[in-house]
């Protein structure tokens, strides 16, 4: 499938989205542009003369509900659900560009992505696909939350939460090398809890969020069922996680493991990850004879979520 290319790819052409930012529901275009090989991720500010912020972790600005990126005081928001789309899809090369601060929220998951990828295509480039190889592990804990990575052969992930009901503790473990993204992960929809509603608008946060973009959760039931899966909300987890850990700037070789973590853990992980050089170096792909850890763990994608948050 088209996520276990060696060799980096763009789109083959224009995808335009338009809608609304989840926190600052502020009416959102959107158009992603094929990117030449070796560009990575860039957004591109097309209402502040096209300023760009390259999707790398030194650009990771404030983070509790959602991700967001900053250079020289200009903000791009939310930009995980998209991010993750692109690594999991396995599109290295594009520029986003965006004529406001916050990505449009969509259905709250990231298909309409995928799906939009499926219609345009991928261009395979000329260049080799580098991952950020795992040599030693590197962990992160604050009180009960843990996230870590591991040295792994693909990409596994591990993710464990727990939440009031009817949420609950949730599991899901796989990987992103051999498992399916698109159809596992991608569906996956963010969710929140109609209690937090008054407290997270008092914070300016979610002007955006109706039953079209999100699950809700009220008096210990969803409101706008039915689910796409009994474990949604683990599996969103792991589509937020995807995305922030995008910000590495290459996808991960290695195993993550994750428990009751969320945007600020995750990008935390990033953040220690590049800052320690010893814990990683750059290979090419995964059926190389040079690679250590070829035969090593075969896990498969895994399902499982986080707490309220974008
Ligand atoms: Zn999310």
């Amino acid at each position: 499938m088209s996520q276990n290319a060696h060799r980096e790819q763009t789109i083959r052409a224009d995808i335009e989205f338009h809608g609304i930012g989840l926190h600052s529901g502020a009416e959102v275009s959107m158009r992603l542009v094929p990117a030449p090989a070796g560009s990575g991720i860039v957004f591109r500010r097309t209402d502040l003369d096209n300023f760009e912020i390259p999707a790398i972790g030194r650009n990771v600005a404030k983070v509790s509900y959602a991700t967001s990126l900053m250079r020289q005081s200009v903000l791009i928001s939310t930009t995980e659900h998209l991010l993750s789309a692109l690594i999991g899809y396995g599109v290295d090369n594009v520029i986003v560009e965006v004529d406001n601060l916050e990505l449009p929220i969509l259905d709250g998951s990231a298909l309409p992505y995928i799906d939009a990828f499926q219609t345009v295509g991928l261009k395979q480039q000329r260049r080799r696909r580098e991952y950020i190889r795992i040599l030693k592990e590197v962990e992160v804990r604050d009180g009960s939350k843990f996230i870590g990575v591991y040295p792994g052969s693909g990409y596994g992930i591990d993710y464990t939460i727990d939440f009031p009901q009817p949420i609950g503790c949730e599991t899901f473990r796989g990987d992103l090398e051999t498992g399916d993204y698109a159809r596992l992960i991608a569906p996956a929809r963010t969710f929140g809890f109609k209690e937090d509603e008054p407290k997270l608008r008092d914070m300016g946060l979610i002007r955006g969020a109706s039953e079209a973009c999100a699950i809700i959760i009220a008096n210990q039931s969803v409101q706008n069922g039915p689910l796409r899966f009994p474990d949604e909300f683990v599996r969103h987890k792991v589509l937020d996680l995807i995305g922030d850990l995008a910000l590495a700037g290459r996808r991960i070789q290695g195993h993550v493991v994750a428990e009751r973590a969320g945007h600020a853990m995750h990008t935390a992980l990033v953040q220690r990850l590049m800052r320690d050089r010893s814990a990683w170096d750059l290979a090419h792909g995964y059926d190389e004879a040079d690679q250590p850890h070829a035969s090593e763990i075969a896990s498969a994608i895994l399902p499982t979520t986080l707490p309220a948050h974008a």
